[in-house]
């Protein structure tokens, strides 16, 4: 069932790259297209990773085919049985957690130490689901009527399409693939082009579980083919994406055409606040991981602080200080602080909003792509701080996705919370405080699905609902059991033991 993958460091003399197959029906197969793409690793783009299926509406209209003929008996078979094959999945992703945490810094640039954290998400959250095969709660309640049973139950919707960024490579579609799965549903997974390797490394992981045949699918090649393929097809009853804005309103706008079940999760700009009592040293601590963690590419990256005057100095002080120290280089390096970007493009974009800080703030430290020595072949680029940023300037509202962090100054708490605020995007917030009191005001004060306190804005657990409010998404949640409503439907049933017809509203009277 496994195919041939290479992992590990490139050999000095690198061999013929490996060619990877979509797996659909339970087959690894190849496009109808005939046409392949290459995956580069990042920190050295040299490294050609392997050549992957350029995918087709063909090869779409064939996976979903495969996901309906499964789901017929997936859907029968009952949650705690398929909650075992989730456990025995997780076990297997725990079990060779090294080499998928290596072939994803390799794919994809984050640090070791990070990649490690990504597989580990994507087990707790294979555990997790798992455990619900055994709860998946409805509600059993009084019907208003005597000899009466009410209760409600969830069902599976049927096909899933499962559209992933390249940022969290294994868990935002462990993410979305174990409750859709241990709810039911069968799966069609669209991966993105840049992290094609890690998707097929998950796949034979999902197979070798004991998935059955046809329940999960995988199709690589563009968004434009293959998403638009997925999310057009009328047998695909939900849709789970994550990614940019503008790529989640194109699919919103498909969807919706459709009345298709849509879930969207779609970044954030997202702050710290550090208050004058802070513990300046801790906030230091949570700003630089939140800020240069993953090289600033994740949803929940803080590229906002939101600094209480007094606290600015002394703040910028430990925040230079620090930050200059970070060591960018190879993440597979394990002394190694900041990965590469993802691709020419985002170095391109990150490049393009230096120019609009300079504008806007003050910069203080980096503003440039890293090439020097190692770097020369990757898309490494320096840690950046911009200071005296104003909250509505467009580096303190646009989402960068780079290792860039503006500081706004702020009069005192009111004014924090109204920059906090004013922006589009509501995932994540934090405020580094010593006074109760405030921290309890910003609990309920900042418009975030998931706020901090006396930590950065990065740290989700897999059993609490992870999205956010405005324009971060579209009022769904992934992980915990809130996961669960994105692939289920209700279902209200009645039972009347009365022996007679008895009429709701009417005969209760
Ligand atoms: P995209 O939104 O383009 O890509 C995310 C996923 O959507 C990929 O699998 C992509 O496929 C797919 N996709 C692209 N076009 C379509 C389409 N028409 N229909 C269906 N699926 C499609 O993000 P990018 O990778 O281009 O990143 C750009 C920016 O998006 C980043 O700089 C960042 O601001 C934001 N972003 C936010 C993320 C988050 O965690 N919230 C994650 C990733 C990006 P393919 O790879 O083949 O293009």
């Amino acid at each position: 069932m496994t195919q041939t993958a290479a992992i590990g460091p490139r050999s000095s003399e690198p061999a013929e790259p490996p060619t990877f197959r979509h797996f659909i029906a339970g087959e690894w197969c190849d496009s109808t297209s005939g046409a392949t793409f290459e995956s580069h690793n990042p920190a050295d783009t040299r490294d050609v990773i392997g050549r992957f299926q350029q995918g087709t509406p063909a090869d779409v209209a064939m996976a979903i085919r495969a996901a309906a003929d499964a789901g017929a008996m997936w859907r029968r078979t009952p949650a705690p049985k398929r909650g075992e094959i989730l456990y025995r999945f997780g076990a297997l992703m725990a079990e060779h957690k090294e080499r998928l945490s290596r072939a994803m810094t390799r794919e994809m640039g984050k640090v070791i130490a990070e990649a490690r954290g990504d597989v580990q998400e994507g087990i707790d959250i294979a555990f997790l689901m798992a455990g619900e095969g055994r709860r998946m709660f409805g509600d059993t309640v009084p019907s208003e009527l005597p000899d009466k049973w009410a209760m409600s139950i969830r069902q599976p919707i049927g096909v899933a399409g499962i559209i992933t960024p390249w940022n969290f490579p294994i868990a935002i579609p462990c993410w979305k693939m174990m409750p859709a799965l241990v709810a039911g549903n069968t799966v069609v997974f669209k991966p993105a082009s840049d992290t094609p390797h890690c998707a097929t490394l998950l796949v034979e992981l999902m197979a070798e579980a004991g998935f059955p045949a046809g329940s999960v699918n995988l199709v690589t090649g563009a968004g434009g083919e293959v998403g638009d393929a997925i999310v057009d097809n009328p047998d695909v009853g939900v849709i789970s994406f994550t990614g940019s804005s503008d790529t989640g309103r194109h699919i919103a706008t498909r969807a919706g055409r459709k009345l298709k079940r849509l879930s969207l999760e779609l970044g954030g700009k997202n702050a710290i606040v550090v208050m004058s009592d802070a513990d300046l040293d801790l906030a230091t601590d949570g700003i630089l991981w939140s800020a240069f963690g993953t090289t600033g590419q994740r949803c929940t990256a803080a590229s906002r602080v939101v600094v209480e005057r007094a606290a600015v100095e002394p703040l910028m002080q430990r925040l230079e200080r620090r930050a200059r120290t970070l060591r960018l280089g190879s993440g597979l390096d394990e002394s190694i602080d900041v990965g590469p970007l993802i691709n020419a493009g985002a170095v391109d974009k990150v490049a393009g909003y230096i120019e609009v800080g300079r504008r806007e703030g003050e910069l203080v430290l980096g503003g440039e792509p890293a090439r020097d020595g190692e770097l020369a072949n990757g898309h490494f680029f320096s840690p950046t701080i911009f200071r005296d940023v104003m909250p509505m300037d467009r580096i303190a509202q646009e989402e960068i996705f780079g290792p860039v962090l503006s500081v706004i100054p702020v009069d005192d708490y009111p004014a924090a919370v109204t920059a906090v605020n004013q922006t589009r995007y509501g995932l994540s917030s934090s405020i580094f405080t010593t006074d109760a009191n405030t921290a309890f005001r910003a609990m309920r004060d900042f418009e975030t699905g998931i706020v901090y306190i006396n930590a950065g804005t990065t740290g989700a657990e897999t059993h609490l609902p992870f999205g956010g409010w405005k324009e971060t998404g579209n009022g769904h949640r992934e992980a915990g059991h809130a996961a669960l409503d994105t692939f289920t439907e209700w279902k209200a049933i009645y039972v009347d033991f009365s022996g007679r017809l008895q009429r709701a509203q009417i005969d209760n009277q």
